[in-house]
């Protein structure tokens, strides 16, 4: 069942893509999706953005749209589930995988926003595509794109349905954060640069305020953390390679635990990876663009690591 609503979301997702790629080169012309992957979380099931090789294709598809159109004119928006209780260790996954897949779209050239969702929010309010091109709309309702499917193609709405996705969608554009998008610098490793002030309220909300490491309240003196250290200490046991400003090697701490850590790091952020991406393909591709700027390497899905030395190193690998 679950392969044959994957086979179906993909010819959706395909026949969205083919009915979007009429539009492109309008001036005014801006696309949203709205995504409620998150408001799923199972600690036990990897996120579609992270495990299904045709969701991931399709963000490559979107990413080859915003080069054709030339400007970044799409837009996600995240469903971010709050009041949501877990232990510990689905903390860690939960954050890393957020952090994993907005880093992702980021890295692609769409734009994130994040809406505070509490639990009971209905799902359907959250699945739906809305194309805007000056005062000409287009809506995607998308009610079969997680749920039961009565058909794989992307019929557009009629009128009364683009009413309802319009008004679906003025009601959370108040609520939503948008992330800053990507900068080359922030791939530089080893180099201090301004952080945006909507991704250090954004990290502010993925950890409810508390430090990543006592766990304490953290108010204004929220001290945004590089996990793997910007300048790390040299140590005879295992290759070093500093840290760069990526999203997901963000974390919050407050400013005693900051201060105390200095230079070294006690998890190296990437340790989660083959957890949360565990499709080798998927996980290589994740790799690469945690190492590298978008304008160097191919967008594609293939199994090549970055070359030894540049990638982020694993702390499990044996001595040098
Ligand atoms: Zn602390």
């Amino acid at each position: 069942m679950a392969n044959r609503n994957h086979l179906r979301r993909h010819a959706y997702l395909e026949s969205l893509l083919e009915d979007t790629d009429t539009f492109l080169g309008g001036r005014q012309l801006s696309l949203v999706h709205a995504d409620s992957s998150f408001l799923l979380f199972d600690p036990r099931v990897p996120n579609p953005w992270l495990s299904d090789g045709g969701q991931v294709t399709w963000l490559l598809s979107n990413q080859e749209q915003i080069q054709r159109q030339g400007r970044p004119f799409m837009g996600r928006l995240f469903g971010f589930p709050t009041g949501e209780h877990r232990t510990l260790e689905e903390q860690r996954i939960f954050r890393a995988t957020v952090k994993a897949v907005l880093h992702l779209q980021m890295y692609e050239g769409v734009r994130v926003a994040i809406l505070p969702t509490p639990a009971g929010t209905q799902l359907n309010r959250l699945n739906f595509s809305l194309l805007s091109e000056g005062h000409f709309k287009v809506a995607w309702p998308a009610w079969h794109y997680y749920g039961s499917i009565q058909s794989a193609e992307a019929r557009r709405a009629t009128g009364s349905q683009l009413l309802d996705v319009l008004s679906r969608f003025s009601e959370i554009a108040p609520n939503l954060r948008w992330l800053a998008p990507y900068r080359p610098e922030h791939f530089a490793r080893g180099i201090r640069v301004a952080l945006p002030g909507s991704w250090r309220a954004f990290l502010h909300l993925l950890h409810g305020g508390r430090c990543a490491d006592c766990n304490r309240q953290v108010k204004h003196l929220a001290h945004v953390d590089h996990m793997r250290p910007l300048t790390p200490e040299e140590s005879p046991y295992h290759r070093i390679a500093a840290g760069n400003s990526v999203l997901f090697n963000l974390s919050l701490l407050c400013s005693g635990c900051n201060l105390s850590k200095s230079n070294t790091f006690a998890t190296a952020p990437e340790e989660l990876l083959g957890r949360i991406a565990p499709h080798p393909s998927i996980f290589a591709y994740l790799k690469r663009t945690l190492s590298y700027e978008p304008g160097r390497i191919p967008h594609s899905l293939d199994d090549r690591l970055p070359p030894a030395g540049e990638e982020n190193v694993d702390l499990s690998s044996p001595p040098q």
